[in-house]
């Protein structure tokens, strides 16, 4: 990785953390979320970056994949615990960072307390050559330990330019992967702990869309569209509140962009069992000495 794409990462970085830290403060009791989201990706732009995809903001038992719609009355309530994940990249470079905030109480210390542990335990050991099941390894027992669950088919994944999932997985538990760590990779840990069995599944679709191909249908206003989503964000995810900007009927023209395959939806991911889930997340990258985290 030349100076130039590490700079580049680490101002992604740098805008993200603020932002998350920013947001993590306005999300109190009666705060509507539409709010929080649409000031993580107006913050995005004005510091100098693009939005990498949609704020979650995923409560209670929603692991990930919830962000408000453009009507979204949705307020914050004591008690509820909430993942703000965002993303943010500079020229395609992406910070990806979540945190976990408990509206008003302080029950769920511990839940939040094991992904941020086990995730900050394998901060402490990243660099080049560590095999990634041994990172599942740690955060599997740190999160067990604690008397709770990691969940297994959430992972977190390498990072390319544009591209948010580049193919390798950085698992949450003890794996069988062969793959390790190699100076020049970006990748994103993102340890989950549930009260839960440990596993998730989408149940509906959300509000999170990307466009999957830029075939034109025939239609003026679809392929507007089409173009002005790619313009946009190329094939990074993108919020039903973006099309709401654009259009008078954003859920016809979603669902018409659906049918004709230009787009896919994203489920929203909930614990199977309706337990509890809290997640953590950094960016990373792997250089020849060591592990540079660009999201603190
Ligand atoms: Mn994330
Ligand atoms: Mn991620």
């Amino acid at each position: 990785m030349n100076d130039e794409i590490k700079e580049k990462y680490l101002k992604a970085g740098k805008i993200a953390s603020r932002i998350r830290d920013q947001a993590a403060d306005m999300m109190t009791a009666g705060t509507l979320l539409l709010d929080v989201a649409e000031f993580v990706e107006s913050e995005t732009v004005r510091l100098g970056g693009k939005s990498a995809f949609p704020t979650n903001l995923a409560t209670d038992n929603i692991a990930a994949h919830y962000t408000p719609h453009s009507q979204d009355p949705l307020k914050f309530r004591p008690g509820e615990l909430v993942k703000l994940d965002l993303g943010v990249h500079v020229d395609g470079y992406i910070a990806d960072t979540a945190v976990t905030v408990e509206i008003s109480t302080d029950r769920w210390a511990p839940l939040i307390g094991a992904s941020h542990d086990s995730l900050e335990m394998v901060l402490d050991s990243v660099g080049p050559g560590m095999l990634v099941r041994n990172i599942g390894g740690i955060i599997e027992r740190t999160v067990r330990s604690r008397g709770f669950e990691p969940i297994s088919n959430l992972t977190g994944h390498s990072l390319e330019r544009f591209n948010l999932h580049a193919g390798l997985s950085i698992p949450n538990i003890l794996d069988e992967s062969p793959a390790d760590l190699k100076p020049g990779m970006a990748i994103a840990i993102e340890p989950f702990a549930t009260t839960g069995v440990g596993r998730v599944a989408g149940r509906k679709s959300g509000n999170i869309f990307k466009l999957i191909r830029i075939k034109e249908t025939g239609d003026t206003e679809l392929d507007d569209i089409i173009k002005q989503i790619h313009d946009e964000f190329l094939f990074l995810p993108f919020p039903e509140r973006w099309v709401a900007k654009r259009t008078e009927r954003p859920d016809k023209v979603l669902k018409r962009l659906l049918r004709h395959g230009n787009i896919a939806t994203y489920p929203i991911l909930s614990e199977i069992k309706g337990g509890l889930v809290s997640q953590v997340e950094h960016t990373v990258l792997i250089t020849e000495k060591g592990g540079i985290v660009t999201t603190r």
